[in-house]
């Protein structure tokens, strides 16, 4: 894929912005400091043929002079991104030796993960994991937050050498997006400052509105129409039985029949009062990547 070559370009002369996302996120969120990068000395990597002393959640009774003597790494503190084959297998990799044959016998495999495989049998993807532990009897959690957090905020930055564009021809599944209004719109002209600052704060600088009204097209143009609360819903659907001679295709659903629980409503942050914007902006983000999970699921039946 294209951006991911030029992403790998950029990183021979600049650093990936992953500590600068993850600073970002701990100003904004200091109460997500469980994803902080933990300190260099709980970084330790055993001889292959040396496993943990058992019955230890951490590696205090190993044997230090086992260590696997290694460089520091320059320059310090950054994450390093690696590129190349990833194994996904049904199980956990914990042992030294095991890990370095199959790696041997892929050809190479640099990671070891669990969840991948089923996936890309579905459909072609670039694979971002971040390393906790080296696969080996050693395996603590110590590093698991900040392995998470440091792949989502690389995969953020190869977003942004996308354009939407390319992600909707790389999902041909997923065609035009748009937003309509039920009721008046004229009110709505202007982005809330409010909007925009979440919006900034996620990354996503273009906050312009095209606010219209929905149209009888719509209910043959899409495949799915989806209202934010039931007021809403039960409008979109008196005009999708009174409008004449039109259409009637596509599905008019709650967006919030994609979450956790049937009927959940998008909250309305302007009238409500009670919860956030950045409230918003996560359950925005929940229920389009399980809206996203059932449109790609669809393909194959
Ligand atoms: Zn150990």
């Amino acid at each position: 894929m294209g951006a991911v070559t030029i992403m790998i370009s950029d990183h021979r002369i600049q650093f990936n912005k992953v500590t600068t996302f993850l600073s970002k996120m701990l100003e904004n969120y200091p109460k997500l400091r469980a994803y902080a990068r933990p300190r260099p000395e709980t970084d330790i990597l055993f001889k292959a043929d040396y496993n943990h002393v058992d019955g230890n959640d951490t590696c205090k009774n190993c044997d230090k002079s086992r260590v696997e003597e290694r460089m520091e790494r320059e320059p310090r503190g950054e994450p390093f991104v690696h590129y190349g084959l990833i194994a996904s297998g049904n199980r956990v990799m914990k042992d030294a030796v095991e890990r370095d044959r199959l790696s041997k016998d892929s050809g190479g495999a640099m990671c070891f993960e669990m969840e991948a495989a089923g996936l890309m049998n579905d459909f072609r993807c670039v694979v971002i994991r971040g390393i906790a532990d080296y696969a080996d009897s050693h395996k603590n959690d110590a590093w698991h937050a900040y392995a998470s957090a440091s792949a989502a905020a690389l995969a953020k930055e190869l977003l942004s050498y996308m354009d939407s564009k390319e992600v909707t021809e790389n999902l041909p599944q997923i065609g035009t997006i748009d937003s309509a209004g039920a009721g008046s719109v004229f009110d709505l002209m202007l982005t809330d400052p409010r909007t925009a600052a979440t919006l900034y704060r996620h990354g996503i600088s273009d906050t312009r509105r095209y606010p219209r009204q929905i149209t009888p097209a719509d209910f043959a143009n899409f495949t799915y129409i989806l209202a934010m609360d039931g007021g809403t819903l039960r409008r979109i659907r008196d005009f999708q039985s009174n409008w004449p001679n039109h259409n009637r295709a596509a599905r008019t659903l709650l967006f919030g029949n994609f979450g956790e629980h049937e009927s959940e409503e998008v909250m309305d942050p302007y009238f409500e009062g009670q919860s956030t914007f950045e409230d918003l902006f996560m359950q925005l983000t929940r229920l389009s990547l399980k809206f996203l999970e059932h449109v790609l699921g669809m393909r194959q039946t």
